[in-house]
């Protein structure tokens, strides 16, 4: 074991982000009881946050689960999904797989809805394969796997009238940009600490609606997934029985990094992670880095997906980061080698560690005056807004 004190990191992944200060200090508080009133009152305060977090109705459940975002993903299917149920998944990249997956895995007759890597779903492929017997709507909001935003809101509008249960994967939108759960008609939504909040990885903050937990009751037999039952965490989380030990520590660190996200307001993260991942792309654009999405009104602005330019060695130049403690991280699957993913999401989006990868980025591929046209760009890109 070693004892030298660690160099400061600079993390641009896609998840994880750096841990928000104020969370890091409420992970020192005292422990107490997953029972003790304390707890409870902040349990209060945490539902309230994630139901402003997601624009949700102001009796939504809210809840944490212990757990990441994997399971909020898996505890959507395993409550509202029964053995036979036609559901509709739109797959256009590793996460949209996954709820595919998970889905089938509960007894679902998947019905893919797919698009071409780095393209969003299209909201008419989706009309043309709902029909009366779709008992749900599964999309991810941001793909991470490919930089891609689908349109949430067009597939919603769609689901108006019908019977059919809408799940949003919100794991890269939600926390930085606004989510409106309530107005656009959304059953179930996800995401994990780790990502927009900021906060230590291992919880799945959640939002269920009426609608969701109607579907839920009326299961022809109970959810094989115990652990995450809707009915036992609303045991815990409204009538304040046990039914198991939460993490009440990493609870303390996401209450102090939802409240400092609420206090920040979610259009300034949003136009936040917009104007540095602006500023990033007008600088590096020069050397021959490409958007890797390529319309505009399709691009995630939590995850800038970048096309590496010719000859650029991917794996030696995130190795070279890595030496100097930058984590950048690269394509995934069919985009391996092929582009970089920089994540912009909560304490990430700062122009602190982007000055900071630019400045080591000048050395590595020897090109001067990176991080100054960062800090101008940026400067032009904030004075531009209006007051
Ligand atoms: N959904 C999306 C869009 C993600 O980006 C991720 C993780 O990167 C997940 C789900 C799974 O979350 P976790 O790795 O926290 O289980």
């Amino acid at each position: 074991m070693t004892s030298a004190a660690p160099t400061p990191h600079t993390l641009l992944t896609p998840g994880p982000t750096p841990i928000h200060p104020r969370a890091v200090q409420a992970l020192t508080r005292d422990m107490l009881g997953h029972m003790d009133p304390v707890v409870f009152a902040l349990n209060r305060d945490i539902q309230q946050g994630l139901r402003d977090m997601y624009g949700a109705a102001p009796d939504t459940f809210t809840a944490l689960l212990a757990g990441t975002g994997s399971l909020g993903m898996e505890a959507g299917f395993a409550n509202l999904v029964e053995s036979g149920d036609e559901v509709i998944v739109c797959a256009n990249g590793s996460f949209g797989h996954r709820m595919a997956e998970m889905a089938a895995r509960y007894g679902a007759r998947v019905r893919l809805v797919t698009a071409p890597l780095g393209e969003a779903i299209r909201p008419e492929d989706v009309a043309a394969q709902l029909d009366d017997h779709v008992r749900m709507v599964a999309v991810v909001h941001g793909e991470t796997s490919t930089g891609v935003l689908n349109p949430v809101p067009e597939i919603a509008e769609l689901l108006r009238g019908r019977d059919t249960l809408l799940t949003v994967d919100a794991v890269t939108t939600a926390g930085m940009e606004p989510f409106h759960m309530q107005a656009w008609g959304v059953d179930y939504a996800y995401t994990g600490a780790q990502k927009c909040l900021s906060a230590p990885p291992g919880l799945a903050p959640i939002a269920v609606s009426d609608r969701a937990f109607a579907r839920f009751h009326a299961r022809r037999s109970p959810t094989p997934l115990w652990y995450a039952d809707l009915d036992g965490l609303r045991d815990y989380w409204v009538h304040q029985s046990y039914h198991h030990t939460v993490p009440v520590n990493l609870h303390y660190a996401l209450h102090a990094a939802l409240s400092a996200a609420l206090e920040e307001g979610l259009e300034v993260r949003q136009a936040r992670a917009a104007h540095i991942g602006q500023a990033v792309y007008h600088t590096l654009e020069p050397l021959g880095f490409r958007h890797y999405v390529q319309d505009p009104a399709q691009r995630l602005p939590t995850v800038l997906a970048l096309r590496l330019p010719d000859g650029l060695n991917d794996a030696a130049v995130r190795a070279e980061l890595r030496q100097r403690e930058i984590s950048v991280t690269g394509g995934l699957g069919a985009t391996a080698g092929l582009i970089w993913r920089l994540g912009l999401m909560g304490e990430s989006a700062r122009p602190a560690p982007y000055r900071t990868l630019m400045l080591a980025l000048e050395d590595i591929l020897g090109v001067p005056g990176l991080a100054g046209r960062f800090t101008e760009t940026l400067t032009e890109i904030e004075d531009a807004v209006p007051a």
